[in-house]
């Protein structure tokens, strides 16, 4: 029997990211040292109160499913964590999902359909261009590549790109894959449109909490932005807790309304026990994520430091743990040898629309930081 397949799966790919993190898995299967700087993943346990805190709700019986949108008292404390970063939501206006990976599905599903035209910043994570695709709209692209990854000076281009008839814009700082933190004045630049021509945005904010001397602006706190964007967070990266799949998304209540039956019928609920301990990794953390914070400073500035004794100069990330780092034009062949020759796996920087970069991820190790790199080297920038 041949099983026949949608447009709707057979026009996209698997995630390039979790791809190239499996084939380092299996390389290291068949006994090759590969240093993984491929997947975005921080590299430090759970904060040991949140693993104890997600047992102890399990032990007590939590097991069940939950209500569909999440334990109340887990929004109530979302919608505080919110609130302090200056975003007016009640616990009415969140969803939380089993990460926040489902969040940006749910939002994407209830908001595009065929033909709808969504923009993204390029570099843009992987997966949005997939989910766009998937849902059936039309992707129009502005490359951040010629101004070092910075959102300010290619406005003019967004400006240029936007229309009356674009229906929504991603927008996703701190950014993966660059490590860019969009400033205010950017910010503004993006509302002045968005307000224009009457533009919905998703706010990616996964990692807001992972920044370096600056903080990073939630657009919803914008004026004129209240309104028209939604916010995604997750508890995956600043808590260390990308397996617990645990993310959230707040928007005006009558996306929730709509975005919810997407849930209901597709996940439920996000796991009930994990929930509990997401409200202890917000309220008991604080310590635990600037730790993790400081260590991937210092990583940036190591890898930084490292790579232009090379002599190879990169756009320093200001957040996120990511950097791209220019390589061969055709950045896809590139990537690949640094596998299979070098050992180290990286992500092409076509993966994110911008070919000719590979995506490292710096959370790893100093010890294997300096190995990847040292084997980079060796192999060849370009
Ligand atoms: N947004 C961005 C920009 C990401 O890098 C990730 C990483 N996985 C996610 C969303 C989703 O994260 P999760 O589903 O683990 O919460
Ligand atoms: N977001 C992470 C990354 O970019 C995890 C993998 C994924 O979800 O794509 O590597």
């Amino acid at each position: 029997m041949t099983l026949e397949f949608t447009d709707r799966v057979t026009r996209v790919e698997p995630s390039a990211t979790l791809t190239i993190s499996a084939l380092a898995t299996e390389l290291e299967n068949d006994g090759v040292d590969v240093v993984d700087l491929s997947v975005g993943e921080p590299d430090f346990p759970t904060p040991e109160n949140v693993v104890e805190a997600g047992k102890t709700a399990m032990d007590a019986g939590h097991t069940g499913y939950t209500t569909p949108a999440g334990h109340l008292e887990l929004r109530e404390a979302i919608a505080e964590k919110l609130a302090a970063d200056g975003l007016d939501h009640g616990p009415e206006e969140i969803i939380v999902t089993p990460g926040a990976k489902q969040s940006l599905y749910e939002i994407v599903n209830a908001l595009v359909e065929t033909g709808d035209e969504v923009v993204l910043l390029d570099p843009a994570w992987v997966s949005y261009e997939a989910m766009v695709r998937m849902a059936g709209g039309d992707l129009e692209r502005v490359d951040l590549s010629p101004h070092e990854f910075r959102l300010e000076p290619a406005l003019g281009d967004l400006a240029e790109t936007v229309s009356d008839d674009t229906d929504l814009l991603v927008v996703n700082s701190p950014s993966n894959p660059t490590g860019a933190v969009y400033s205010e004045a950017a910010l503004e630049g993006v509302r002045d449109l968005a307000v224009d021509h009457d533009i919905t945005v998703v706010s990616d904010e996964i990692y807001k909490e992972i920044t370096y001397g600056v903080d990073s602006t939630s657009l919803g706190t914008l004026e004129g932005m209240a309104d028209r964007t939604i916010t995604v967070n997750g508890f995956s990266k600043a808590y260390s807790m990308t397996g617990w799949r645990l993310g959230y998304f707040a928007g005006p209540e009558e996306l929730i309304e709509q975005a919810g039956k997407l849930h209901s019928h597709s996940v439920s609920s996000a796991t009930n026990f994990v929930q509990l301990a997401g409200i202890e990794a917000l309220e008991n953390t604080d310590d635990a994520v600037t730790e993790m914070v400081e260590a991937f400073e210092d990583r940036r500035d190591l890898v930084v430091d490292l790579l232009e004794g090379h002599g190879v100069d990169v756009a320093v990330p200001e957040g996120a743990f990511y950097m791209m780092l220019p390589v061969a034009d055709d950045d896809q062949a590139w990537c690949e040898g640094a596998i299979q020759e070098a050992h180290v796996a990286t992500v092409p920087g076509s993966a994110f629309g911008t070919p000719g970069y590979a995506r490292i991820s710096y959370a790893a190790s100093e010890d294997r930081l300096r190995t990847g790199i040292e084997r980079l080297a060796e192999f060849g920038f370009n």
